[in-house]
């Protein structure tokens, strides 16, 4: 759908039946530890500190906007995954979500693994010293050149994901005289986000390979028929922010199902499964996500059982988190530029970002949280929508959230759970310089991804 086509917001009588939004807060000052990450919290003055360093300070020395990611809190999360998942299995970051060296080489140091899916993402993993072999390569076009790359880095596995790419794989895998270890994405059949998910027979989506009408089936014969290739298990994803296990488990039972029928077919247990990533994440007060712990109980739990029922041994089970990992890390720093008070309706106020750093809100009608980080204000709670600086209406950040009335051009605002799929998905529009990311770990700020310049701009321009 093309969000310019769509209305950039309620009308009058919308808001105020049925607005999108929930009440204030009781107090406007209290920052929700569901939505930031661990090191926040406000100093004696009220302004809001992370990793120890006041808001104004980051500011000053790094400009807005900007993204601030809290690094003991990135580590926290990637070992709480993997030891909620403990030894017999495999955790892989999803770095689509955010990647930068730095952020390889926390992972590497934490023990997870790394999910990539391009070309750059794989010179990113390498260049900041991922081993080869702990590193997956998914995507539905890899281009030759890319296959070619991972084969001859050593990558740990490449998730094929199409029946060309099949015969692609294995063909350069040959040629470069090894047995490229491969698993195949499979589509079972379920769509899951955030509250609800549909379980459907067929899929009508890009991703993977069909379970129904026997298509994985048939992969997995060309797969195990090839020399090039080591087919050590099968992947499924099923979407993203989500908060209900039980599309997982639906996933999980159709993943031994079809190991069961391999084994019946070809004699041979695959050692491994996949089940993906979307776990979500707290954007507001309203989200109540799942501890790592409870998720991986939830999961091995399910796949044992499944597993005993078939007679199988229970593969090792690894998984993805992407956004669960990096999203509560970080929050985007803004300053207030304008505000326009529009009489019965609500109040815009405009920041020095938008659609350029956060393209979520106007693409998946994300829902975020913000607060005033600079100072603690006791006014009245007023309904605001916050939006960036571009030239387009739906350029919206959060579309409903209340700051405080006495609210002022120069205020600092602060938009939490922006690590994942903001830089990531950031853009030029409009010639922005997209935001650096900031690490601040115990009393120190390092700049990890610098800031656009306008000769960064004009060097591409090449006139
Ligand atoms: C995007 C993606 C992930 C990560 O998703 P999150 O929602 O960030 O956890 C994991 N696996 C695959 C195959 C993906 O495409």
């Amino acid at each position: 759908m093309s969000r310019s086509a769509h209305p950039a917001g309620p009308r009058h009588a919308d808001v105020l039946t049925e607005g999108h939004y929930s009440a204030p807060a009781a107090d406007l000052n209290v920052l929700d530890e569901k939505v930031w990450s661990r090191t926040v919290t406000r100093d004696a003055d009220g302004a809001l500190t992370v990793g120890g360093i006041t808001v104004a300070k980051l500011a000053e020395e790094f400009g807005t906007p900007a993204y601030f990611l809290d690094e003991s809190d990135f580590r926290a999360r990637c070992r709480a995954w993997s030891e909620a998942f403990g030894p017999d299995a495999d955790v892989f970051y999803a770095g689509k979500a955010f990647l930068s060296r730095a952020v390889v080489r926390w992972l590497k140091e934490e023990g997870l693994n790394l999910d990539v899916c391009s070309g750059g993402e794989l010179t990113t993993a390498l260049d900041a010293g991922m081993p080869a072999e702990r590193i997956a390569f998914h995507g539905n076009n890899k281009t030759v050149a890319e296959i070619e790359r991972a084969v001859e880095a050593g990558i740990g596995r490449i998730v094929l994901d199409s029946f060309q790419e099949i015969v692609r794989v294995a063909h350069i895998a040959q040629r470069h005289g090894v047995r490229q270890r491969v698993q195949i994405r499979v589509t079972v059949g379920v769509e899951a986000h955030t509250h609800e998910f549909i379980a459907t027979a067929h899929e009508d989506q890009k991703f993977g390979i069909a379970l129904a009408d026997g298509q994985a089936a048939e992969a997995v014969r060309r797969a195990l028929s090839l020399d090039g290739l080591d087919l050590i298990g099968v992947h499924s994803h099923i979407g993203s922010q989500i908060f209900d296990m039980a599309g997982f488990e639906v996933s999980a039972r159709r993943v031994v199902q079809l190991l069961a029928e391999i084994r019946d077919e070809h004699g041979v247990e695959l050692p491994e499964i996949d089940l993906g990533g979307g776990l979500g994440i707290a954007y507001t007060s309203e989200d109540d996500p799942r501890e790592p712990h409870e998720i991986a109980k939830a999961l091995s739990d399910i796949v044992t059982r499944e597993c005993e029922a078939a007679k199988l041994r229970t593969p090792r089970i690894s998984v993805e988190p992407g956004r669960a990992i990096v999203g509560p890390t970080a929050f985007t720093l803004y300053e207030v530029g304008t505000i326009k008070p529009l009489e019965g309706l609500r109040t815009y106020v405009s920041v020095d970002g938008g659609m350029s750093d956060n393209i979520r809100t106007a693409l998946y009608d994300a829902e975020y949280s913000v607060a005033l980080v600079s100072r603690t204000s006791d006014a009245e709670p007023m309904l605001v929508r916050v939006v960036g600086k571009h030239c387009e209406s739906g350029d919206i950040v959060v579309k409903d959230a209340f700051l405080p009335a006495d609210l002022a051009p120069g205020d600092l605002i602060a938009v939490p759970a922006t690590g994942a799929y903001c830089r990531s998905m950031a853009s030029n529009y409009n010639h922005a310089l997209r935001p650096p990311v900031v690490a601040v770990r115990d009393g120190e700020a390092r700049v990890i991804v610098r800031r656009e310049t306008e000769e960064d701009l004009l060097r591409l321009d090449v006139g």
